[in-house]
């Protein structure tokens, strides 16, 4: 069977996803989300102008020629309306940071440049027009649109649709992912193993990367390689949830069911494909009837399982999640020791830690053994290196990497 390239793979498979029906969420909740909707202002933020210090509020003109002394007519807090109160010539009004300016006044003189004498203030410090005033709608205009469909709120924006009196939002939900497990060696939990039994490390290692990419991940169980009860499972699992992953049971062995229980609940939507990247050759694709529900056929082995829903299955559910930016950062790093390989027609994903030096630029070397059964040297790995077909890059050379973990760089 001819390998199709990594690129026409995601294509096929992301055309296969829609973005959910977007739903109100309370603003708290929305974080992380991304906006189905434009969010226009209705008020100015700030809602009026007002002192960014405490002091004195006055006209400038009055305190050009500073020192000057001013008679003081009153004091303004936050949270209280100044009512009548206007600053006449050769007057001033203390102030406190975040209060009403005073009519009349134009700037806010720092209290520490100020003296104050009974019943009067001595400005030490000429002040401009608009000096420490923070102006009505200064951070945004009514009318303005403060955000577009398709923004990632994060706790910023939380506090911007807070300022402006929000209570909800619009936004894409989180897709809720089922993970289900093939395989009659299966066993989960502690206690001895039988000889021939593994435990399963692919369902927890799923569900932890569904849940760490801000997704809802429900546990499926695992499935024995009997292709009835799998596709009990998957029939049931496909009402409740968005997408589904599956791994194990897609390559050419005797066992590897998953392929045939696409085929029969997926139909004519159900692919079989040998990608042309390492780790994750094997990966099969479906959607199920009857809300079309993106199936992802992951490999078996630990490593090929992460990586291949990294390749796959992150991508499609951050569309799922209405995300225009579907990918981890990619960047350029320099091969701290030899990234050799073989050519083989496939694009090798290395397992590297990367580690930035003092001048910001990136070294990478191999975080341990690369096969796809070694789960251990992907833990302590914050990026895979792509080593397209080839020789692979000398120690020295530039390599593009797919950033997993930006803290530990
Ligand atoms: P398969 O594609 O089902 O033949 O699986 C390939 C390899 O991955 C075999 O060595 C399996 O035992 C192993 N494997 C499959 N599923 C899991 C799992 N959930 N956890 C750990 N290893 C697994
Ligand atoms: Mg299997």
């Amino acid at each position: 069977m001819a390998l199709v390239s990594i690129d026409d793979a995601r294509g096929f498979v992301l055309s296969s996803c829609r973005r959910l029906e977007p739903v109100r969420t309370f603003i708290v909740e929305a974080v992380g989300h991304v906006l189905a909707e434009p969010v226009r202002s209705s008020e100015p933020v700030p809602p009026f102008t007002n002192s960014s210090m405490d002091g004195y509020a006055v006209r400038s003109g009055d305190v050009e020629d500073a020192p000057a002394r001013l008679r003081v007519i009153g004091a303004l807090m936050a949270g209280y309306d100044p009512g009548a109160l206007v600053v006449g010539e050769g007057e001033a009004a203390r102030i406190m940071t975040g209060a009403v300016l005073p009519a009349g006044a134009d700037a806010v003189c720092m209290v520490e440049h100020t003296r104050s004498e009974e019943g009067f203030v001595i400005i030490e410090e000429a002040v401009g027009p608009g000096t420490n005033v923070r102006n009505a709608g200064g951070d945004i205009a009514a009318g303005e649109e403060v955000f577009a469909a398709g923004a990632q709120l994060s706790a910023a924006h939380i506090g911007v649709l807070a300022s402006l009196g929000m209570e909800q939002v619009l936004v894409y939900p989180r897709p809720r992912v089922g993970v289900v497990s093939t395989g009659d060696e299966l066993t989960s939990g502690p206690g001895p193993l039988e000889v021939g039994k593994i435990r399963d490390s692919n369902r927890p290692a799923l569900l932890a990367q569904v849940k760490a990419d801000g997704f809802v991940a429900v546990d499926l169980g695992h499935a024995a390689d009997e292709p009835d009860a799998l596709a009990q499972i998957l029939q049931e699992a496909a009402q409740e949830c968005d997408a589904l992953l599956t791994s194990g049971g897609v390559s050419v062995g005797d066992r590897d069911i998953v392929r045939a229980v696409l085929e029969k609940l997926g139909g004519q939507h159900a692919r079989w494909l040998q990608v042309a990247v390492r780790p994750g050759k094997p990966f099969a694709f479906s959607t199920f009837p009857p809300n079309a529900t993106p199936v992802f056929g992951l490999p078996g082995n630990p490593v090929s399982a992460l990586v291949s829903y990294e390749v796959f299955a992150r991508p499609s559910l951050r569309l799922m999640a209405g995300h225009e930016n579907l990918d981890r950062p990619r960047l350029a790093a320099h091969a701290a020791v030899d990234l050799l390989r073989q050519p083989d027609g496939r694009l090798h994903l290395v397992r590297v830690q990367a580690v930035a030096s003092a001048d910001g630029a990136l070294h990478v070397r191999p975080s341990g053994g690369q096969s796809s059964h070694q789960l251990h040297a992907l833990a302590s790995a914050n990026a895979l290196a792509l080593l397209p077909d080839g020789e692979g890059v000398a120690a020295g050379g530039i390599v593009e990497v797919m950033v997993l973990d930006a803290e530990t760089l």
